[in-house]
């Protein structure tokens, strides 16, 4: 709750921070949950209340927010070699080491990595790199970018292009030259009578007539999450990625995976293109690449897309690209030691935490106000409906999932509203017991709220 107190922490927080991605009228009403400290997957505010935070902080925090681990491996190279760049022919050695552990976690047998500092600029840096093949290699027209609706891609001018949220329009986004097919989701998108086969027929045709329409000598490369992350917990349809990987090499065209959610293990297995079982030209990650310890991004770019960024730059003597950070041999540490922790047990936590995972959001889905639960691995959400045999949803103005998690801070949960969705992603440290916290504190929460709305 907001407060009188001038010097409260979240009247200080209000007074001087301008928040990202806020609801502002409900930060008004309601304050600023303003985080002291950590406990495993739990935060601790300024006022000592606890929240298990069921979204990894932003899914980013598998390892939880005080891994001692992390904590160590950061001061131990803080104290080696503060910082450096990756210009001019030099580099660290952590940077070196971390490139050569990703070429081999990557499905690629060979390839080579950029790093940035975030998912968005791993984004905008790939899009840079072909649109400098397509100057480089004759073909100046091939610069489209296709993606998806409701598909999440960054906020620079160039990833929120990508991204497929409406949101954008209020930049006068996306810039010309970003086109968004079909979203793969048969539950809301699937026509009547429509089997989820012929859904996924549908959208590959959709995909291949607008490849058509624009030109195929036009296209630079089709982008996608391997599942929908912030566009509200999306597995692909079945058959998705297998019906238009085919269309895409037909026609020449780069399929880049964004593994910056499904990254690292996140749907049970290292990358969301291994569970879906697709071998992309390149990946992107962040988030959990460094668990959230340092603010990192890469580009995986496998042979053919190496070879050629390779040939292109050895042409005019560089690749006039990079971050100051880029390559931060702390945040390569801090990646070399997350790896480490994910492939020594937290991989195989999150396979062994998901049939609990499921149970719990099939369970809640039994309500007759879910219309549907879906999910992969430890990443899942569950879709309030106003009548579940029509899907209808929630009037917008009744804000029920924001309301939802709101319910759930107050007792002691972080969770997130999507759309009409709630979104769970708990870090992978998590117990079997943290999971039956999580699940009972989401059913009172939607008990009351529903309650309410009915
Ligand atoms: C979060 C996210 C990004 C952007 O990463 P930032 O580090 O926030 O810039 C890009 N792609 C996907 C799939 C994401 O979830």
């Amino acid at each position: 709750m907001p407060n009188d107190r001038p010097n409260s922490w979240d009247r200080r927080a209000e007074a001087h921070t301008l928040y990202g991605f806020t609801d502002l009228p409900t930060i008004a009403a309601r304050g600023t949950v303003v985080v002291e400290r950590g406990e495993g997957p739990y935060i601790v505010d300024t006022e000592g209340r606890r929240y298990l935070d069921a979204n990894s902080g932003l899914w980013n925090m598998v390892a939880g927010f005080d891994n001692p681990v992390l904590a160590k491996a950061a001061s131990d190279q803080y104290a080696k070699l503060g910082g450096y760049h990756a210009f001019f022919g030099r580099m660290s050695d952590q940077t070196v080491m971390l490139s050569e552990k990703l070429v081999e976690l990557s499905p690629f047998d060979r390839g080579r990595v950029f790093y940035t500092n975030s998912g968005s600029e791993a984004n905008d840096t790939l899009v840079k790199m072909l649109w400098f093949l397509a100057g480089a290699e004759g073909q100046p027209q091939r610069r489209k970018i296709i993606t998806r609706t409701g598909g999440y891609h960054g906020v620079t001018a160039v990833s929120a292009s990508m991204t497929g949220k409406p949101y954008n329009s209020v930049f006068g986004l996306p810039m010309p030259g970003f086109i968004h097919v079909g979203c793969p989701h048969y539950w809301r998108f699937g026509q009547e009578g429509e089997t989820e086969a012929q859904f996924t027929t549908r959208l590959a045709q959709e995909l291949e007539a607008t490849i058509l329409a624009e030109g195929p000598d036009t296209i630079a490369a089709f982008v996608a999450e391997p599942v929908m992350g912030a566009g509200g917990v999306i597995p692909p349809s079945a058959g998705y990625f297998q019906a238009i990987q085919p269309i895409l090499k037909r026609h020449g065209i780069p399929l880049i995976s964004d593994e910056v959610i499904c990254g690292f293990g996140r749907t049970g297995a290292m990358w969301g293109c291994e569970t879906y079982d697709f071998v992309p030209d390149a990946i992107i990650a962040s988030k959990a690449l460094t668990a959230g310890y340092f603010p990192m991004g890469a580009v995986i770019l496998g042979p053919e897309l190496s070879d050629r960024i390779h040939t292109a730059s050895e042409a005019i003597e560089e690749f006039p690209h990079g971050f100051t950070a880029s390559g931060h041999p702390v945040g390569c540490a801090i990646a070399l030691a997350s790896i480490g922790l994910i492939e020594g047990g937290l991989g195989e936590n999150v396979r062994a935490l998901t049939p609990a995972f499921e149970a719990g959001l099939a369970r809640l889905a039994e309500h007759p106000n879910i219309g549907e639960w879906r999910g992969k691995g430890l990443m899942g959400a569950l879709e309030a409906v106003q009548d579940k045999a029509t899907k209808t949803p929630f009037a917008g103005n009744l804000s029920v999932s924001e309301r939802i998690a709101n319910a759930c801070t107050d007792h002691g949960l972080i969770c997130r509203p999507l759309g009409q969705s709630i979104v769970l992603c708990p870090p992978f440290i998590c117990t079997e017991a943290h999971l039956e916290e999580m699940f009972g504190k989401l059913e009172d929460a939607l008990k009351q709220v529903f309650a309410e709305v009915a």
